[in-house]
């Protein structure tokens, strides 16, 4: 959705640095549970990605662009919880969510609920910039989609072997739903999250050389929810939040708690109106909010000062940050 609100004086006008951070997922994610190929690989892919939107910024490309291309390549791959991979409701059916938020302007896109988009982060933002609509649901947003050229495909495009079998092995143990990402089932199928807590979402958030904010998140879901459930990951102020006055946020996790906690924008009106700084605010947000609530996981932040937290509070999260001019950095464990 487009809006004629602009945040952008509030940032400073010196060149800030630029970073993107990212991640995908979070969850019972523990060494024990990895086999050194997995990990190589989840690592691989994190870099590569990362960098991806790390190349962006350097060229002088927008927060916006830089996210959106991250998430989209997240999608791709089917390592992570969104797009190709995406987890499977109870009713063995795909619904994705996504989210886009323009820290400049408030602008916002976002999407739930769809099972035949390829890329749900890419019609987000066609939300973003073609709609005076914030969010679609189901068969509409398909129809948006449509009508903004996106690429549809058949839901089977989504299966994947390794979610089906984490979802039989859900409905079997009776566990409820489940994060994409969580350690003690993985060992049956070698997957380094026991899929019975882990969370798979992706996300992006990121800060350009004119200093503007953005944040994405794209997600499946969780493992057997039911057919219809939304979780935090297309709500602005949950799962997503951008504003150039503070911070850009993705959060991964059990979305519920996340969307009764107002997760992300909780992180901004605690740095906005208590002048708490980035990393007093999400800890705050994810050590003593979340956590008393059952709220499991993580999120990314980038503030308009160009600081990167990257906090969580299940065993791990997939995640990465790059500053233009340097090295990527990427992790999954507690260091
Ligand atoms: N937050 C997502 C949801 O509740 C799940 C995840 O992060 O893996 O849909």
């Amino acid at each position: 959705m487009s809006s004629s609100t602009d945040n952008s004086a509030a940032s400073v006008s010196n060149k800030k640095r630029p970073v993107i951070a990212i991640h995908g997922g979070a969850g019972a994610i523990t060494r024990a549970a990895m086999s050194v190929e997995k990990e190589q690989l989840y690592l691989a892919e994190l870099e590569r990605i990362v960098s991806s939107g790390q190349a962006i910024l350097a060229a002088g490309g927008s927060a916006l662009d830089a996210v959106t291309e991250a998430v989209r390549l997240l999608e791709e791959c089917p390592l992570f919880n969104a797009g190709k991979g995406a987890v499977f409701t109870h009713q063995g059916t795909h619904e994705l969510d996504a989210c886009i938020m323009d820290g400049r302007t408030l602008d916002a896109g976002a999407i739930c609920g769809v099972s035949h988009i390829r890329n749900p982060i890419l019609t987000a933002r066609k939300v973003l910039e073609n709609s005076p609509h914030v969010l679609f649901t189901g068969a509409g947003a398909e129809d948006f989609a449509r009508a903004n050229g996106q690429e549809m495909v058949e839901p089977e495009y989504f299966f994947t072997q390794e979610r089906y079998d984490q979802l039989q092995r859900a409905i079997a143990a009776d566990t409820g739903v489940m994060l994409d990402h969580d350690g003690a089932s993985l060992k049956a199928s070698g997957d380094p999250i026991d899929p019975e807590r882990k969370f798979g979402t992706v996300g992006a958030v990121a800060i350009d050389e004119s200093g503007n904010l953005a944040a994405a998140t794209s997600t499946g879901g969780m493992t057997n929810k039911q057919a219809g459930r939304v979780g935090d990951s297309p709500i602005i102020g949950a799962g997503c939040y951008a504003s150039n006055n503070t911070v850009a946020i993705s959060s991964t996790g059990t979305g519920e708690v996340f969307m009764r906690t107002v997760a992300a924008y909780d992180v901004a009106a605690l740095m906005e109106y208590a002048g708490l700084t980035l990393a007093e605010a999400t800890h705050k947000v994810v050590q003593e909010k979340l956590l008393p609530l059952g709220g499991s996981g993580g999120m990314i932040a980038v503030d308009k000062f160009g600081n990167v937290e990257l906090p969580f509070n299940s065993e791990g999260m997939y995640r990465g940050f790059a500053r233009v001019g340097e090295a990527p950095v990427v992790s999954i464990y507690r260091s």
